[in-house]
């Protein structure tokens, strides 16, 4: 039996692969990375859509009642920027760049806030009902900031993945 993958070396037990094929494999974006690669694409093909579904809203308002609110424009600014940190945390990730933890942090962060922005504030400003749309939304927004973003520091594999 040699190596699954170079078919040279001979393997280890567990794996199937050489030392040398293991380290490569450590160094990719694989296993439970897959979910926070997973959440930056749907929030890169998500994010552009909601602010265009959210400036369809104020524009419709606008029509009707002739103003805009600083709740809706602060929203607007809010996805935007949400878009921009989501975009430059893409970039560290997929790249493999050494500063994706730091990126990571202020990607769960800010999708932290912007959650509240858009569901705890409503609540609290004008009354608006509290329904099961906010609430997944509160919830995966704490899930990254309490699971993945210790994960991004704490993990040793990631200092092997992001090492560019
Ligand atoms: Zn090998």
């Amino acid at each position: 039996m040699k190596c699954i993958s170079c078919n040279e070396q001979e393997p280890n037990k567990a794996s199937g692969l050489c030392n040398d094929c293991e380290q490569v494999e450590q160094g990719k974006i694989n296993g439970l990375l897959y979910l926070p690669a997973a959440g930056l694409i749907i929030a890169l093909m998500y994010t552009p859509w909601e602010l265009w579904e959210f400036c369809q809203a104020v524009l419709n308002y606008f029509h009707m009642a002739g103003i805009i609110s600083w709740y809706a424009i602060g929203a607007i600014l809010l996805i935007v920027l949400y878009m921009a940190i989501t975009v430059f945390a893409a970039l560290q990730f997929f790249r493999r760049r050494k500063k994706t933890p730091r990126a990571m942090a202020g990607y769960y962060l800010f999708g932290l806030i912007s959650a509240l922005y858009f569901t705890v504030l409503p609540a609290t400003l004008f009354g608006a009902a509290f329904d099961q749309n906010d609430i997944r939304t509160l919830l995966s927004a704490a899930v990254g900031v309490v699971l993945w973003l210790p994960y991004f520091f704490i993990s040793k594999r990631i200092n092997r993945v992001f090492v560019f």
